[in-house]
This record gives structure tokens, C-alpha cells and sequence, in this order.
């Protein structure tokens, strides 16, 4: 009789859970997967999928906007809200199966059940099964920051809420200036509410190259976005139906929503960690773990959010996967971590991969820039007032692109693309001599022949 009920218990069929579980079962493992909510996790149920086809629908406006320069006449437009809600949670049931059934037919046995740690070998669902595991692996991903304890906090939703309102607030005031802030806030926008960004800092989306953050809040701003900086909101007080949202500023906004989009913490609450012994970071929240995604206990790995590595979905997919290589396929794999591309879903959009402008300069001696900022062609019938910044972040020396940053449309498109040209290395004259697809604003990134600025740190520096 096998020693253990199970090869592997993953918890938690999200985006590095299910990854994990598939492979692991394609090795040969006898693979155990729980659930406590629904298969898919964080991504297909409440984050990058329902989210895009949020701001997929949200840009229908702009583009009925800008047809009348195109010849169209669109006499009348209407909105429906609550037809975006039911066709989005539709298409989500879909996932969800297709998400359960890939699991089974690769021989995992799914488990619809909360599982917690009991001891390194041990867990005990909430259905009352006791399952001993030769690994385990913990996929439990993250969840939103619900934020200090002010006045009013019980009124305040996250991005979970957004995704079922009954109905489309008028007027939504949205704290934070990161990823979900600035997704949601063109989400409403573009729906039709009247959208106020607060954010405690100087300006939004820090951590991103400085031009991308500055293009990023002006165009946000010439769309009817209301952008306040160095201010937090103090308190929440009900007004019937709305709200009073007042500021450290001293100022107050009406609501009809009020949203909290500040980060977000690793599930790790009640899992039993400290049964087993692994451990959690005192600096990041997340699970301790090694390269290969071992925590401090040496049969349980960890992969995903709940590490609070990278938290994009690829990059759990990637964990998962390159674990299961690990532990069952018998070939060690680590993740790199550099040179991962990214979007910001907002509008515009973002598309970086690589350095920011500050941090090449803080890396090396000799860097260039080329950057320029235009109108797209569309523009030029549509009369919107827009413009598309891109960004080449070149280190001199070597002559490699080592950033690439863009905002405007097929943004994050293009930067997957570019992304792979980044990752091997790309030499500014490999750049030059790619030919130009003409008409696109893509072409922008292979004619910039002169840099806008060059940076040569002096020796003593
Ligand atoms: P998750 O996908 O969160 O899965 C963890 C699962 O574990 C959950 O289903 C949870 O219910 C389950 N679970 C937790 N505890 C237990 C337990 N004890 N027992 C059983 N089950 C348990 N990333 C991108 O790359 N691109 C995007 O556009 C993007 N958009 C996002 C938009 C939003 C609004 C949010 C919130 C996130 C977005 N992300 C995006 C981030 C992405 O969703 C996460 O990085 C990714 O889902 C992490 O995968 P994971 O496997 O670590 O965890
Ligand atoms: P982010 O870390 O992107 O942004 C959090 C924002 O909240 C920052 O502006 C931060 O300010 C601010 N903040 C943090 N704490 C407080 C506080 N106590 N009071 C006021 N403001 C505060 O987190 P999100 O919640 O937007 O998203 C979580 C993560 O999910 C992202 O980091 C990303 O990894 C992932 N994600 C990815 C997406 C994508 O790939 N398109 C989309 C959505 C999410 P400051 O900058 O000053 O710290």
C-alpha cells in the first residue's frame, strides 16, 4: 500500500495550482487539487479575464465617439449594464468548467472543498476528508487589502464587488494609483460614471518608467478623469443611497460608489502554515521560498501570489509548471524572474518590459533614449486629442535595448512582441535594422534614429 494517499495535493486550482496539477499528473503523479471557491482562481473568476472584457466593453464608447469623423451616424446609443454583468459571469461559468474538466481528463482529482495544513503531510477539507500527501503545494493566491479602519470602511468595495454591482454607479470614487485603480477607473469612465482617482502619493503608478506615469495621467485627466494626488480618503459617511467621501485634504466628494484598489495580501489566514512550520516573510507577508519554489519545510512548495513574487498570471503559471518539472519530472527548472513584460489595462494603456529610464541610469554608466510622443493616425479623422508615447531605454555600452516602455492603443500587444526581442538581447541596431510596418505606430520603435537624451555618469560618480 502506498505510503501516502496522495503524490501531491496542490491547494488551490488558480492560475499556478491547476499548472502544477496538470503537469505533475502528466509525470505519472497521483495529483489531488482543492478549490474552496471556483476552479480558475483569481484570473478567470474575478481579475484578468472579467476584467478585460470590461474594458473591452468600456471602449465601445470611444469608438462610437470617434466614428462620426469616419462618416458614421450613430443616432442613438444605449448602455446596459446589468446585459455586461450576465454575459461576462456567462462566459466565466464556461472557463470555469473548461478549467475543472482539463484538470480531470489529465487525471487530477478536483476536490470543491477549503483545504488546511494539518502537519507536513496531513490536511483536512472542509468536507470533512482527512488526505496525506507525499508534496504539497500551496497556490492559494492573494487577496485585496481591505485598508485602515476608518469611518465608513464597511461601505467600501474591491475589485471582487466590482465585478457584480446590480447596477452602474453614477459617480465612483476609486483610492490607490496602481494596476486595479486605473483599470477600474477607465472601466466606469468609459461606461459613462464620473470617475475620481485618489491617491496618496505624487503620482500614479509608481514603480513604472516617470514618462509613462506622467503620459498615463494626462491623457487619464483629457478623458474626464479626475486625478488627486497627495491625499487619502478620512472617512465615508452615508448619504442615503450615496456617500460623502472626505479627504486628509479637507475636501469632500459625492459617491455612488466608493472603491479601495491598494494593493493586495497573500491568503495564508487560517491555512495552518505554523502547524507545519513553513515560513512567512516579516518583510513581504508572502511564503518564504528558494529558487525552485521550496519553502523552509522541504516536502511543501509554494507558488504564485501567495509568495508575493511577481503577482501576474504568467508568472504563477510559470512557477507552477517549472515546480512540477522540479518534484516529478525529474528536471530541476528555476524561474527568471528579469525581463517579464507587463500591461496596465487603464486608458491608454500600458506596455512596459525591462528598465525604467531610472533604473538603467542607476545600472550603467552610458545610456540613451529615444523617445517620442505622436498622434496616432486615427486621431487625425476621429479629432480625438491623444497622443501615443514610446519609449526605447538603450544601455549605451552594449548597445542593448534594455526597456521598453509604450502608452496608447495595442499597447500591451505590441510589448509581448517586444518583449521577446528584449529577452534575447536586442542591440539598438537590431532595432534599425528591422524594417518598418507601414501604416503603424509600431513602426515608431524601429525608426527612432537619434536619442532625445544621453546620460554618461562621470567617473567619480
Ligand atoms: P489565484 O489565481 O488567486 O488562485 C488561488 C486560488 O486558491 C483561489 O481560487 C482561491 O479561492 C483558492 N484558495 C485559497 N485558499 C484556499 C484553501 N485554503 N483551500 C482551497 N482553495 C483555496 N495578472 C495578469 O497577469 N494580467 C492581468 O491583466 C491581471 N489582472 C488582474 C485584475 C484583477 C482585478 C486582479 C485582482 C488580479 C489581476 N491579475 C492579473 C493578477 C492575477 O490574477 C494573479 O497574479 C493570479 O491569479 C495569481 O495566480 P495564483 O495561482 O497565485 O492564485
Ligand atoms: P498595486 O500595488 O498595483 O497598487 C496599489 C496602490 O494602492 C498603489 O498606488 C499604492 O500606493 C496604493 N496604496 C497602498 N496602500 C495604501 C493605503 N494604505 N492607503 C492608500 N493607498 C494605498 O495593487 P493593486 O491592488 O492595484 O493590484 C494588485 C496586484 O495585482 C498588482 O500589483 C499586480 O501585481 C496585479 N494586477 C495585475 C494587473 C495586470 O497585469 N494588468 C491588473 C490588476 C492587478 P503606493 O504606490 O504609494 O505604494
Amino acid at each position: 500500500m502506498a505510503e501516502f494517499d496522495v503524490d501531491l495535493f496542490v491547494i488551490g486550482g488558480g492560475s499556478g495550482g491547476v499548472r502544477a496539477a496538470r503537469i505533475a499528473a502528466g509525470y505519472g503523479a497521483r495529483v489531488m487539487i482543492a478549490e474552496e471557491y471556483r476552479m480558475g482562481g483569481t484570473c478567470v473568476i474575478r481579475g484578468c479575464v472579467p476584467k478585460k472584457l470590461f474594458v473591452i466593453g468600456s471602449r465601445v464608447h470611444h469608438e462610437i465617439e470617434d466614428a462620426a469623423g469616419f462618416g458614421w451616424s450613430i443616432p442613438s446609443v444605449s448602455f446596459d449594464w446589468p446585459t455586461l454583468v450576465a454575459n461576462k459571469d456567462k462566459e466565466i461559468g464556461r472557463l470555469e468548467g473548461i478549467y475543472t474538466t482539463n484538470a480531470e481528463k489529465a487525471g487530477v482529482e478536483v476536490v470543491k472543498a477549503r483545504a488546511v495544513i494539518e502537519d507536513a503531510h496531513t490536511l483536512r477539507l472542509s468536507n470533512g476528508r482527512i488526505v496525506t500527501a507525499k508534496y504539497i503545494l500551496v497556490a492559494t493566491g492573494g487577496t485585496p487589502n481591505h485598508g485602515p479602519a476608518i469611518p465608513g470602511i464597511e461601505h467600501v468595495i474591491s475589485s471582487n464587488e466590482a465585478f457584480h454591482l446590480p447596477e452602474l454607479p453614477k459617480r465612483v470614487v476609486i483610492q490607490g494609483g496602481g494596476y486595479i485603480a486605473l483599470e477600474f477607473a477607465g472601466i466606469f469612465s468609459g461606461f459613462g460614471s464620473d470617475v475620481t482617482v485618489i491617491y496618496r502619493g505624487d503620482n500614479i503608478l509608481r514603480g513604472f518608467d516617470e514618462d509613462v506615469r506622467a503620459h498615463v495621467r494626462k491623457e487619464m485627466e483629457m478623458a474626464g478623469i479626475t486625478i488627486l494626488t497627495g491625499c487619502t480618503i478620512k472617512s465615508i459617511e452615508p448619504h442615503g443611497k450615496s456617500f460623502a467621501t472626505h479627504l486628509s485634504s479637507g475636501s469632500s466628494i459625492a459617491a455612488d460608489k466608493v472603491m479601495f484598489a491598494i494593493g493586495r495580501h497573500p491568503n495564508i489566514n487560517g491555512l495552518g502554515l505554523e502547524k507545519a512550520g513553513v515560513a512567512v516573510s516579516a518583510h513581504h507577508g508572502g511564503i518564504v521560498v528558494d529558487g525552485f519554489s521550496r519553502t523552509s519545510v522541504p516536502n511543501i512548495y509554494a507558488v504564485g501570489d501567495v509568495t508575493n513574487r511577481i503577482n501576474l498570471t504568467p508568472v504563477a503559471i510559470r512557477e507552477g509548471h517549472a515546480f512540477a518539472d522540479t518534484v516529478f519530472g525529474k528536471r530541476p527548472v528555476q524561474v527568471d524572474h528579469a525581463t517579464i513584460p507587463t500591461a496596465v489595462f487603464s486608458q491608454p494603456e500600458v506596455g512596459t518590459v525591462g528598465l525604467t529610464e531610472a533604473e538603467a541610469r542607476a545600472q550603467f554608466s552610458h545610456v540613451d533614449i529615444y523617445k517620442t510622443d505622436f498622434r496616432p493616425i486615427k486621431s487625425t479623422m476621429s479629432g480625438r486629442d491623444t497622443r501615443i508615447l514610446m519609449k526605447l531605454v538603450v544601455d549605451a555600452g552594449s548597445d542593448r535595448v534594455v526597456g521598453c516602455h509604450i502608452v496608447g492603443d495595442a499597447a500591451a500587444e505590441t510589448i509581448q512582441a517586444i518583449a521577446i526581442a528584449v529577452r534575447m538581447k536586442a542591440t539598438k541596431a537590431d532595432f534599425d535594422a528591422t524594417f518598418a510596418l507601414h501604416p503603424t505606430a509600431a513602426e515608431e520603435l524601429v525608426t527612432m534614429r537619434t536619442p532625445t537624451a544621453r546620460y554618461v555618469r562621470e567617473a567619480a560618480e
